[in-house]
């Protein structure tokens, strides 16, 4: 009993954490002066120029030994393939949901190693953050990840320039696709209805298994993949919905 207590005083500062991160990086993301540049040359994506109709669903912040299941298995219902973009800290405490995620076709991204403020932080530590957490995805998957979401979106000359020695793409996600389903008291009618009313083609979706609304996006996810499969859309990984970019 003692240890679930402590674990749950964790998850609580985890979550603060998270807050204040997301809330910083979505100014950062939104201003970046070299965003448009960077997205050209395809070290950075958050949206694919395709007609298909299709779009990639990602959830960040897991893996979470309570909502991540739920949202997996609501992926397998529909048949749904998604990105997770893990936190390495989380990742080392549950291998056995990497392996699931692994075996059922979805993709696992690098989310940093313990989702800290980036801003002000050296180079070494940010190097550091990645690289352990793309270790312990690729021991437990046996897959290195190609994929890195900088924790609250931060992002900097320095981040691209260490991204692409890593062989990492950074993935945004589309700015109209935030339905901010990690707030507390969103319900799950809210965020499905906010991604379905904004599906277009070729979008990044940004969703939250490890979050403490992540109950709501379970629910939301079996929701509008419901909805989306009857108007015709496919969800894949993030790097296969790469794969479909239509050149201009
Ligand atoms: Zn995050």
């Amino acid at each position: 009993m003692l240890i679930i207590a402590k674990k749950k005083n964790i998850g609580v500062f985890f979550s603060t954490i998270l807050f204040l991160g997301l809330s910083l990086g979505f100014y950062s993301f939104a201003l970046h002066p070299n965003m448009k540049n960077w997205i050209k040359e395809g070290i950075v994506v958050s949206q694919v120029n395709t007609q298909q109709k299709a779009v990639a669903l990602t959830f960040d912040d897991g893996p979470d030994p309570n909502y991540t299941p739920l949202v997996l298995n609501a992926l397998k219902k529909h048949g749904a393939h998604a990105t997770f973009f893990l936190m390495g800290k989380r990742a080392q405490d549950y291998p056995e949901l990497l392996k699931r995620m692994s075996l059922e076709g979805h993709e696992i991204g690098n989310h940093s190693f313990s989702h800290p403020d980036f801003n002000n932080k050296s180079k070494e530590f940010i190097l550091e953050e990645i690289k352990k957490t793309s270790e312990i995805i690729e021991k437990t998957t046996g897959i290195e990840p190609g994929l890195f979401r900088p924790p609250g979106g931060y992002l900097s000359y320095d981040l691209v320039k260490l991204c692409k020695k890593e062989n990492l793409i950074i993935a945004y996600w589309t700015y109209q696709q935030d339905s901010k389903d990690w707030q507390n008291g969103m319900s799950a009618d809210r965020i499905a209805d906010h991604i379905i009313k904004h599906i277009e083609p070729g979008q990044i979706i940004i969703l939250h298994d490890g979050c403490p609304n992540g109950h709501q996006t379970a629910k939301a996810t079996d929701m509008l993949l419901s909805k989306l499969k009857e108007k015709g859309y496919n969800f894949l990984t993030v790097s296969e919905l790469i794969k479909l970019e239509e050149k201009e």
